[in-house]
């Protein structure tokens, strides 16, 4: 019950920390968390100060696909009261992002965990309510949205419609409505990402990729509709890179990703705080969104970072992000 008032208090939108564990242990960690202030972590910097960052939950190199799940399960489950979710991983490539998210098939991460227990609760209501499930998924590169289930599908853009509401105009979407087709469609999409990641030297790390879970929902009993949606974000690698080192392509792709990760802080943050103006309107990201991060959503930005020392930069850069939008 603490904890239930506590997320009330903090409105709609939550960060959690994950820490990555340490591959190779002959690289010492740099993270300390106190066991008996299980909710923030401590990191020494170079400069030799101790510096400490709070969350609404850590999970430690000992927290498991299922530990994270548990805690991500009720933001899964409001989808079906008509909610709309959004759940981002930001860090730097190499932090885990990609294993919260989509995970190894034989311990998968949220998105499938989300999308079986969608069907399972759905099921049990389904005397009562009549439901479909479509998915689309979309990566963000440079500043243009490709369609990771229809890579035919071209100029993909963002229109504002009639009811004032941002969509992607001709984004394929696609009904499951098994499990298994749920991972027919997830590993289509993974294998168009990593199709043009070779191409293209790793572009998945530079891109954000977007899983967009819509469950349309009549309920029988009171010949209400409603509608769910759930969106998974696997964040761009998040590392500064040195303007001075790349040029031409590369530092596209670097601003690209510096804005669009800086302007979905300021969104997060405006949000937290309240305020009447946020500033969707400064990027793609934060534009294909805006729908489904409005004041009446909820949002969950699990921070990931690396625990061995080499990494303390970019981890501390995470963390600073985390507080800024927290
Ligand atoms: P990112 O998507 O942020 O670049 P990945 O998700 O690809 O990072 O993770 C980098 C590597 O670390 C992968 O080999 C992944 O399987 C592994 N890994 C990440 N997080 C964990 C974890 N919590 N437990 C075990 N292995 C992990
Ligand atoms: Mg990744």
């Amino acid at each position: 019950a603490l904890h239930d008032s506590l997320v009330q208090l903090r409105g709609n939108i939550r960060v959690f920390c994950r820490i990555r564990p340490n591959f190779n242990t002959l690289l010492p960690p740099a993270i300390q968390y106190d066991s008996l202030d299980c909710d923030a972590i401590t990191i020494g910097t170079d400069s030799g100060l101790l510096r400490k960052f709070a969350f609404d939950r850590i999970f430690n190199e000992s927290s498991d696909q299922i530990d994270l799940y548990s805690e991500v399960e009720p933001l899964v489950l409001s989808c079906l009261d008509g909610e709309n979710v959004c759940i981002f991983a930001y860090g730097q490539t190499g932090s885990g992002k990609t294993y919260t998210m989509d995970g190894p098939s034989a311990n998968p991460g949220i998105g499938q965990r989300a999308l079986i227990q969608i069907f399972q609760e759905l099921e049990k209501r389904k005397n009562q309510i009549e439901f479909t499930i479509n998915v689309s998924l979309i990566e963000i590169y440079n500043e243009k949205i490709k369609d990771l289930l229809d890579p035919t599908n071209q100029k993909l853009e963002l229109h504002l419609e009639k009811d004032g509401r941002q969509r992607i105009s001709k984004l394929s979407k696609h009904s499951v409505d098994s499990v298994e087709k749920v991972q027919i469609i997830l590993s289509k999409g993974r294998k168009n990402r990593s199709v043009a990641a070779t191409a293209l030297n790793d572009q998945s790390s530079r891109s954000h990729a977007i899983t967009m879970i819509e469950i349309s929902m009549i309920d029988n009993a009171n010949n209400s509709i409603s509608i769910g949606k759930l969106n998974l974000i696997d964040l761009a690698g998040s590392e500064r890179v040195a303007k001075s080192q790349v040029s031409g392509q590369q530092l596209k792709e670097a601003q690209c990703i510096n804005k669009s990760l800086s302007e979905l802080g300021n969104v997060v943050s405006a949000l937290r705080r309240k305020q009447s103006h946020v500033p969707f309107r400064n990027c793609l990201l934060t534009r294909i969104l805006e729908d489904s991060l409005d004041g009446n959503s909820k949002t969950l930005m699990i921070v990931q970072v690396a625990s061995e020392k080499p990494s303390i930069q970019e981890t501390l850069s995470s963390l600073n992000f985390a507080e800024k939008i927290s």
